[in-house]
């Protein structure tokens, strides 16, 4: 037992704090974050820069700021990817377009990219369906 807690706290210890910062700042889904094990192991790998580092920690608060926006207007927002398919598929050049969002008072609610009217369009006036494809 005490070895088993030694272990921990070693696995603990040994986390950078870059890594920290960005596993603290990606949102949980429903309640949970996973696979921080194998985020960690990508993040040896990768070792992602100062820059790099910059632009993934920007993305996370530009997202998080889009995902209370969206919840305070009852907007559809997608859920979070897993951190680690986040971290492979270069989630942080993705865009985070919270501008649309903020002005959400006139959208006429037409999915972007089929063409049908929703009542839960997300940021990116995508409806739920395509938003997940
Ligand atoms: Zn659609």
């Amino acid at each position: 037992m005490k070895e088993k807690i030694g272990q921990k706290m070693k696995q603990t210890t040994d986390w950078s704090a870059d890594f920290l910062m960005f596993w603290s700042l990606y949102p949980a889904r429903q309640g949970r974050k996973i696979g921080k094990t194998d985020c960690w192991k990508w993040w040896q790998i990768n070792k992602p820069d100062k820059q790099q580092l910059d632009k993934m920690l920007a993305w996370l608060q530009a997202d998080n700021i889009a995902r209370q926006k969206s919840q305070r207007a009852g907007l559809f927002y997608p859920n979070p990817k897993d951190p680690e398919r986040w971290l492979k598929k270069k989630g942080w050049l993705d865009d985070v377009d919270y501008s649309a969002k903020v002005d959400s008072g006139k959208r006429d609610w037409t999915c972007k990219k089929c063409g049908r009217r929703t009542a839960s369009l997300s940021y990116r006036n995508l409806c739920s369906k395509c938003e997940i494809e």
